[in-house]
């Protein structure tokens, strides 16, 4: 007897041949995919614990989203329309949480990834990000895999200017305050990879620094020693090593620490690259992450056209969430479309099946998970979501692909599925209550916006100019 059933839905599975079953049924056994096929293909005497009818419902793969930043979700719109939103950024993370706001911030994030269709994600804690605590990071995995997302997070050396000023809380008791050295990053990047991998099967601890490459704040020598020993602890446990990367640094890494550059490293928002860099990251097989909703587009280009065409491997991210921005990758993938064909004035490059392997078995395969997640195969992890099309802005429902990638959104996911466990149902969780949670994590802001004492934050001067 299988455990769960799937019927009647159009099974889009991403995998290498892009199989699709116009009236498909998926079948799960324990947490693995066991049967896939047409409805004809069923077994007469097959039976179920559950069984959900999928008729008008897309079954396809869970979404991978590979970057983006723990914290953000309860500093959204906060500063908007004033300067130095990163310096707002950085003050609140390090002087102005406790381990409540990160369980608290942990939830809602992996909530609204979930209720986007994503299943697997990545967060790196907070901008730059906070690295010389446990605690952030702990709690951080807590709260995310409460809501039964398969999350990979993770720490490494920020950057900008040091000493850093540091408080750590306990509500609205100050418990410590001191000043942060890029060394204590190094001591606890490893001891949460050590100490955090292994508690939950969902719970994946990478090592995320802030950005590597050609730190403008820093020596060169100080770059080299940063990328070694970031490299070394990935090395060393075996786990994704993800950054920030813009302008020069994969030519400072090639220079310097070539070692690097592997298919293990990948590099976020890769604004700014030369062609060498592309030749580089080619050659290297050193992945690009693009996030098209981030700030960093106002600063340089990402080419990923060109990166494609030249064999660099690329991901879609969100980039999530903060200030901007949405964990909903289904915008994502429109906007890459959007981006990539108005800098090359050409409505026709890029398809929209190889923007949804983007969001699928390619992060998969950054991360290296895809032999377990990213496509429906027979033998994979069940991370499933379906996709109600009786709705008016998919009606009819034809190619599903192309229809999916040019107009679904995230609201249009109904049940996500998660190792074959069902934690999200007709939109509605399974596994936590959705108000609480909400309470909660509003509780966590009010608490921390006490500790940043700038009413200021919430208000936009420049809301109606140009
Ligand atoms: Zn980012």
């Amino acid at each position: 007897m299988w455990d769960l059933l799937l019927t009647h839905g159009i099974v889009v599975t991403v995998d290498k041949n892009h199989t699709e079953y116009n009236d498909g049924f998926v079948a799960v056994q324990g947490e693995r995919i066991c049967a896939i096929g047409h409805m004809s293909e069923l077994p007469q005497d097959y039976s179920a614990k559950k069984q959900i009818d999928c008729t008008g419902h897309v079954i396809m793969p869970g979404l991978v989203d590979a970057h983006g930043h723990a914290g953000h979700s309860l500093i959204r719109s906060l500063g908007d329309g004033k300067p130095g939103w990163e310096d707002l950024a950085q003050t609140i993370y390090y002087e102005c949480t406790d381990s409540e706001f990160w369980r608290a911030e942990g939830a809602l994030a992996a909530s609204e990834r979930l209720k986007f269709g994503t299943t697997t994600g990545v967060s790196m804690i907070g901008s730059t990000p906070r690295s010389e605590l446990f605690e952030p990071l702990a709690s951080h995995f807590e709260g995310a895999v409460s809501t039964g997302i398969r999350e990979l997070a993770g720490i490494g050396s920020p950057y900008g200017v040091f000493p850093k000023h540091a408080k750590w809380w306990n509500g609205q008791t100050l418990l410590r305050e001191y000043d942060v050295t890029p060394e204590m990053a190094y001591a606890t990047t490893e001891q949460s990879v050590k100490e955090l991998n292994g508690i939950h099967s969902r719970q994946i601890c990478i090592v995320a620094p802030g950005r590597m490459g050609h730190r403008p704040d820093e020596s060169i020598e100080a770059n080299i020693e940063h990328n070694r020993k970031m490299f070394e602890i990935a090395s060393k446990y075996g786990v994704p090593l993800h950054t920030h990367a813009y302008d020069d640094d994969v030519e400072f890494m090639h220079r310097y620490t070539p070692e690097v550059l592997t298919p293990m490293l990948s590099l976020t928002h890769s604004t700014g690259y030369s062609d060498e860099a592309i030749n580089i990251l080619a050659s290297t097989g050193a992945w690009v992450f693009h996030g098209p909703s981030t700030n960093m587009h106002t600063k340089g280009h990402c080419p990923v056209y060109e990166m494609l065409k030249r064999g660099v491997n690329v991901a879609i991210v969100s980039d999530g969430s903060a200030s901007s921005r949405s964990y909903d990758l289904w915008r994502d993938v429109k906007n890459t479309l959007l981006l990539q064909r108005f800098e090359h004035r050409n409505t026709g490059i890029l398809s929209c099946g190889k923007v949804l392997e983007m969001v699928t078995i390619e992060p998969a395969r950054a991360l290296g998970l895809d032999k377990e997640i990213g496509s429906l195969e027979v033998g994979k992890k069940a991370d499933i979501i379906t996709i109600d099309y009786r709705q008016p802005h998919l009606f009819p429902f034809q190619m599903p692909v192309t229809r999916l990638v040019n107009h679904a959104m995230g609201q249009d996911v109904d049940n996500v599925i998660v190792e074959g466990e069902i934690v999200l149902h007709n939109r509605h969780f399974t596994l936590f209550d959705e108000d609480k949670m909400l309470d909660q994590a509003k509780e966590a802001q009010d608490q921390m916006l006490w500790r940043l004492n700038r009413p200021d934050v919430l208000i936009n001067d420049r809301l109606y100019t140009l």
